[in-house]
């Protein structure tokens, strides 16, 4: 096992600023905030409360 995290996070804010400079639309999301460390992220539904990181964070909490 590794302690070498690396963070492959997409945030959407960067995503669209990239988007805007580009010519191209936003990309529309949901517009949910993660519970836990309230950062922007792209839901996957009503379950999905917490983003990437902290979820990964929350589930190894619990291994
Ligand atoms: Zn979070």
């Amino acid at each position: 096992m590794g302690n070498n995290e690396k963070t492959n996070r997409y945030d959407i804010e960067q995503i669209n600023e990239a988007r805007r400079l580009s010519g191209l639309k936003e990309i529309r999301t949901k517009g949910r905030s993660c519970l836990r460390c309230g950062r922007k992220f792209v839901s996957e539904g009503d379950h999905n409360r917490l983003c990437d990181t902290c979820r990964k964070v929350s589930v190894s909490e619990f291994v």
